[in-house]
């Protein structure tokens, strides 16, 4: 039986990162995104390192904004005005999840649309969905990506995304349909999961169940994109997929780590760079070449 050949998300994003790199210098723009973390979470503390360090790599600058996790909501609207009216950021994320207290989608609704890097505003998201060129979730954007490395025709295949949440799910099924597959998206309520996720060539999972699609769940051949992130009891990092008993049955497949964990980051900061772009040729913003 032969072994499903693994999508190295890691080497394509540096490869990704790369042309990026060149591709800023290029533009002589200097790209900056502003990141506001509220409180300290654990995850979201190593997230928002390893976006300072690409980012450095590629050239953009981050500006952190680190808040305590008392901050009310006013305090926090209040940075996102003064952030949206900076004309030398271009881009703004609110990194998730935010405390208890806070309503992620109010304070999203205030980022500017045009910096909404993250693409989660209602304005992108209405865009997307109209076919307008916009800012486009990193994640959904990333797997994408990977799956477009492999040489496998997507016209016409069928898709299943597990997980309907609007940062992941509901966005790659969207982008999916773009791509003319035949997609279907499932979620908890979905009875025998694994018969559904059975019949997909291309199957992408974004639920955050250690172990929760086995051999059972996955066709012979099929292309497997694992989105879940799971850290267990033993201190490990493991996907939605259980790998050992699906990597004889796939054709090709991400790892976790290093799927598409790094390519979420390279496309938040393409985004970042986009936005620049986009600001500069409305004259919002023209920058100088910074060396
Ligand atoms: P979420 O909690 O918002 O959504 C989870 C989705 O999974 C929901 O739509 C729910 O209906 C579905 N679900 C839950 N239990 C299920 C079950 N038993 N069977 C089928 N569907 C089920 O999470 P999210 O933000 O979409 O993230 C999902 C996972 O992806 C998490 O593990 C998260 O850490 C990871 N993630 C990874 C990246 C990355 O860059 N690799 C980015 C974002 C999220």
């Amino acid at each position: 039986m032969g072994i499903a050949k693994i999508i190295d998300g890691k080497k394509i994003a540096a490869d990704f990162c790369q042309n990026l790199a060149e591709e800023i210098q290029k533009n002589h723009i200097s790209p900056k995104l502003a990141v506001i973390l509220v409180g300290d979470d654990p995850a979201s503390l190593i997230y928002v390192k390893n976006k300072q360090k690409k980012a450095q790599e590629v050239g953009v600058v981050v500006e952190t904004y680190h808040l305590s996790g008392m901050s009310s909501e006013r305090m926090i609207l209040e940075l996102i005005d003064e952030l949206n009216k900076r004309t030398d950021v271009h881009g703004i994320l609110l990194q998730l999840p935010v405390p208890i207290h806070l309503n992620p989608q109010t304070l999203i609704e205030r980022i500017h649309p045009d910096k909404d890097v993250d693409g989660l505003h209602p304005v992108n998201v209405g865009r997307m969905m109209s076919k307008i060129p916009t800012l486009i979730p990193c994640t959904p954007m990333g797997c994408l990506y990977l799956i477009k490395q492999i040489p496998v025709p997507l016209v016409g295949r069928r898709a299943v995304v597990v997980g309907r949440s609007a940062l992941v799910g509901r966005p790659l099924a969207y982008l999916l349909l773009q791509e003319d597959c035949t997609v279907t998206q499932a979620h908890s309520k979905t009875v025998h999961l694994d018969k559904v996720c059975s019949q997909a060539d291309i199957l992408v999972t974004a639920v955050g169940v250690p172990h929760l699609i086995g051999a059972n769940a996955v066709k012979k051949g099929a292309v497997v994109i694992d989105v879940g992130i799971n850290r267990l009891d033993n201190g490990e990092i493991t996907g939605d997929v259980d790998f050992k008993a699906v990597q004889n049955i796939a054709s090709y497949m991400t790892p976790v780590p290093g799927g598409v964990g790094p390519m979420t980051v390279a496309m938040l900061l393409f985004n970042t760079f986009k936005a620049a772009q986009n600001q500069i040729k409305k004259g919002l913003n023209i920058m100088p070449y910074k060396s």
